[in-house]
């Protein structure tokens, strides 16, 4: 608990200080030191601030500043501050092997609190955070060698040599302004997790812009170690760095790591709980010198500012007097409620007019400069850059791939390489999990006898999961392609060839990225719209990424095209995958002329240079994805597939009404057959149009029947709005039949689509909006839950529109 929370007259031990570096410090030198008690002696009137007594003094401290200092009632902190168990016994529970679940059961919520580190990733984009976080935690984040892959902070733990390590992966950034939402991301968790240490990683080979951000860190005094991740290409190039030179220069451990080999990972963690132990040589808390003019500025505001006791304790005051020189619009935020704050604001104006006239540059650049600088100074001393241009290959591969001429068909040749690779080579492994299930099926029928609940496994559960499952070798492939283009460095490549395009649609060349992404799914795609800039073009990205057909809808598109056009399967579905790229461009021109006006936004993106996708990363993050479709198999599905089981099953017909009324209608001769069994047999075929479903089916028929739509696949439209695979699940429930012919067979011999309905049905899917999680997603990221009542209509209208143009079409040809 928070020494804050301490009740008068209550007596506790202090396990951790945190807060900035000179805050700790100066709390120290007045006894607050981890093992130290601390009584809570008198609450002041007001209720701040308090008086503590520790170390034989009495001691006043404010609320706020009590609230950095976390103790522990006697009894815990007495056990606590034992001896630590042992390194092996703490090891050993994460397993749990070998101290048979006992270290856990004393592993008391106390003991948990003072072992923990918290850990905080912080970077450049694409410098390799996420392959540090994934190597250390243990986890299957999503790396990819572009810019912006993490838009969200991912927290995972381990344990360390008798340390419990909540690590966390931040979004990457160039800086810690408040400029675009990752840098404001980033500087909130800062702020308010506090975290006790930064993992900051630095790429190697480009020292100068990476250690930008650290001269960043380095006004906040967070400790910190640099690792210098991607030594190899830094040694590839024929670099040197002095890099114990320069981290006793900036006052930081710098530690080399190759993250995504594992490489001097363990070195990193060492330093790690040494900088929590305080017991490093090398840091340090430096301030960088700013120069003559700046500093002049920066020294009044501070001293006003010292005086002050409200000023919040993360951050060191030097570290706020820059923000506010710099007129930092969080900074003001976060300072709105002190009292000085007007005088401050003055005093900064006037200094910073001050940098201005006699800089002749606004405090900001001026700042900037001051570090680049200061940077400069230091690798000056410590670095030499490699005789070998690492880049030629990049440059190289660049001069064909980015081509004016070519880059437009390679890209288009690598599009369709995915998509002939997806049916072709997928097409196998399909056969062999179909002829599972089947068997599957058939043993349960002998098994189970005759009557619902053998209806129910059979014909609802395995056949609808067995119909899902079957795309499992699809959907990897797909993601083996998508991982490929990412982590080479492809995907970022798209993206500037499609800039030009994306221009004219009004948009950036950043938005083709979570467009891209959204053939996977379309929820982290839409995220990804996050490190747009501009608002107006994120919005528009976010609601044009339904129309990127994504994984789920896969299956549908697999099946019908497989069924319909089995000659031209894989060119009517990359046409159908085109055609949800250009609805997408007409939408967000339309957008554009509509509501947006012009983006002036410049083109800034990086284009990393080439890399190995490592088979480890590429696995990863296939068998992430996989085992998410499972488990959605095993969810949603499921339980989707259990209930439009029921409403395909119930209410059961009356079996001689039914057959009556199809003889008396003409349907079926009498006399050959009993009543009885012709009802059967339409049971059997999977279909039973008394059944709830098929009253729901029909309810919506009239609507799509000027697409040449039936009520069957009317349920098959409603039940993918939870999740688009469910539209083969439904259809497995629905065309279920006991004959030995795939679903495909099923669905070609039904008679219920031809190639022209099988076509509109596919657009209506490939348009129609994806499903629910989707729409949240729009919902969060554009802010407002209009934009995804708006995504919803628009996309349904649409899709019914496009769906309708093409069955016309049809019935022309
Ligand atoms: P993040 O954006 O900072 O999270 O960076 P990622 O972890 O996504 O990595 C970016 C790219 O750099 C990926 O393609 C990684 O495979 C690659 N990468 C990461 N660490 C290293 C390394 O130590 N050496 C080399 N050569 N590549 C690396
Ligand atoms: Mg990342």
């Amino acid at each position: 608990m928070k020494l804050s929370e301490l009740k008068n007259g209550e007596t506790a031990v202090i396990v951790r200080l945190s807060g900035h570096g000179g805050f700790r410090k100066r709390i120290m030198e007045m006894g607050f030191i981890r093992g130290e008690k601390v009584t809570s002696v008198l609450d002041s009137p007001m209720h701040d601030p308090i008086k503590y007594y520790v170390m034989g003094y009495e001691v006043l401290l404010r609320r706020n500043e009590a609230a950095m200092i976390e103790v522990l009632p006697e009894e815990d902190a007495k056990r606590e501050l034992s001896p630590a168990p042992t390194y092996n016994c703490i090891s050993l529970c994460e397993s749990c092997a070998g101290c048979n679940g006992q270290c856990s059961t004393n592993y008391s919520n106390s003991t948990e609190r003072r072992n923990v580190i918290n850990v905080a990733l912080v970077g450049n984009p694409n410098s390799g955070k996420t392959s540090i976080f994934n190597a250390l935690a243990n986890k299957n984040e999503h790396v990819g060698n572009y810019s912006g892959v993490t838009v969200d902070a991912k927290t995972g733990s381990f344990n360390y040599k008798g340390y419990r390590i909540n690590l966390t992966d931040l979004p990457g950034t160039y800086s810690i302004a408040a400029y675009s939402p990752e840098e404001i991301y980033v500087r909130r968790h800062l702020f308010e997790q506090m975290p006790d240490i930064i993992i900051n990683s630095v790429v190697a080979s480009n020292l100068e812009r990476n250690l930008y951000l650290t001269t960043e860190l380095i006004d906040m005094n967070i400790r910190t170690v640099v690792a210098l991740n991607m030594y190899d290409e830094l040694l590839a190039k024929g670099a040197e760095v002095d890099y114990v030179h320069l981290g006793a220069m900036m006052g930081i451990p710098m530690i080399p790591t190759v993250a995504r080999n594992n490489k001097g990972l363990d070195k990193l963690l060492d330093t790690v709980i040494e900088l929590f132990e305080g017991k490093n040589n090398t840091i340090r808390h430096i301030h960088i010198n700013y120069g003559n003019i700046i500093e002049e500025q920066i020294a009044p505001l501070s001293a006003a500012m010292h005086k002050a006791d409200d000023l919040p304790q993360q951050f060191p005051v030097r570290y706020w007097a820059l923000k506010l020189l710099e007129n930092d619009k969080e900074a003001l935020r976060d300072l709105d409620n002190c009292l000085e704050i007007e005088r401050w604001k003055t005093l900064a104006e006037n200094g910073a007019k001050r940098i201005q006239s006699q800089m002749g540059a606004d405090a900001e650049t001026a700042i900037n400069g001051a570090k680049y600088g200061f940077i400069n100074g230091a690798l000056q001393e410590t670095y030499r850059p490699g005789a070998k241009d690492s880049n030629r290959h990049t440059r190289r591969i660049d001069r064909l791939v980015a081509n004016r001429w070519l880059g437009f068909p390679i890209f288009l040749f690598v599009m369709w390489a995915m998509f002939s690779s997806v049916f072709l080579l997928g097409a196998y492994p399909q056969e062999w999990i179909e002829k599972l299930f089947t068997h599957i099926g058939e043993c349960v029928s002998t098994i189970v006898p005759q009557g619902a609940v053998q209806d129910l496994l059979v014909n609802g559960i395995i056949s609808g999961i067995g119909s899902v499952a079957v795309f499992i070798p699809q959907i990897l492939i797909l993601y083996l392609f998508i991982s490929l283009m990412e982590d080479s460095g492809y995907m970022a490549r798209a993206a500037f060839i499609m800039d030009k395009l994306m221009h004219k649609m009004g948009l950036h060349g950043k938005s083709f990225i979570p467009m891209l992404m959204g053939f996977g799914c379309n929820v982290p795609a839409i995220m990804a719209s996050r490190t747009i800039e501009s608002r107006s073009s994120r919005i528009i990205t976010v609601l044009i990424t339904p129309f990127m057909s994504c994984s789920a809808r896969l299956p549908v598109l697999i099946l019908f095209t497989g069924a319909f056009f089995p000659q031209n399967a894989a060119l009517v579905l990359m046409g159908l995958y085109l055609l949800g790229i250009a609805v997408a461009i007409a939408t967000a021109r339309l957008l554009r002329l509509a509501k947006f006006h012009k983006d002036e936004t410049p083109f800034v993106m990086e284009l990393p240079p080439y890399r190995w996708p490592t088979l480890r990363a590429t696995l990863r993050h296939m068998w992430e994805k996989c085992s998410q479709y499972i488990k959605k198999i095993g969810t949603v599905i499921l339980l989707s597939t259990v209930v439009i089981w029921f409403l395909s099953y119930y209410p059961r017909p009356n079996e001689a009404e039914s057959g009556k009324r199809k003889v008396e209608s003409g349907m079926v001769e009498s006399g050959s057959q009993s009543f009885e069994q012709i009802a059967e047999e339409e049971t059997i075929s999977g279909i039973n149009e008394n059944s709830f479903i098929a009253m729901l089916g029909h309810a919506v028929e009239p609507v799509l029947a000027p697409i040449g739509q039936n009520w069957r696949s009317g349920i098959a439209i409603i039940t993918s709005i939870p999740a688009k695979e469910l539209v083969v699940s439904t259809l497995g429930v629905l065309y279920s039949s006991d004959s030995e012919e795939s679903i495909t067979e099923d669905l070609r011999t039904s008679g219920d689509f031809t190639p022209r309905s099988a076509a509109a049905f596919l657009v209506f899917i490939l348009l129609f909006f994806p499903c629910i999680a989707t729409v949240a997603a729009i919902s969060n990221e554009t802010g407002s839950k209009l934009w995804a009542l708006f995504s919803i209509v628009y996309n349904t209208a649409v899709a019914w529109v496009f769906a309708f143009v093409v069955y016309t079409i049809g019935g022309l040809l």
